[in-house]
């Protein structure tokens, strides 16, 4: 099964909170400012990402997202 870690960087206010609790030190906050005027957190190290899920969990904003990516071959069964 493979998954996409995404990170909607319009809706976040870069407070750092997922880089710091990101087990795996996926994340950093971006030197680019986005459409609100923050620098938005990025991964990274994205070979790294275990998908735990705990930057998820943890954003007070929403702005991460996991989802689960149907191979072809698994979409044609
Ligand atoms: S899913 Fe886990 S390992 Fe991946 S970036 Fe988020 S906290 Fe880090
Ligand atoms: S916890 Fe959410 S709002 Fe804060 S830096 Fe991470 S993605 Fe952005």
């Amino acid at each position: 099964m493979a998954y996409k870690h995404l990170i909607d960087k319009d809706r976040c206010k870069g407070c750092g909170l997922c880089v710091i609790v990101c087990p795996k030190k996926v994340l950093e906050i971006s030197n680019e400012l986005n459409a609100k005027g923050y620098f938005p957190a990025h991964q990274a190290r994205p070979e790294d990402c275990i998908q735990c899920a705990i930057c998820c969990t943890m954003c007070p904003d929403v702005a991460i997202t996991i989802s689960e990516i149907v191979e072809a071959a698994e979409a044609q069964k």
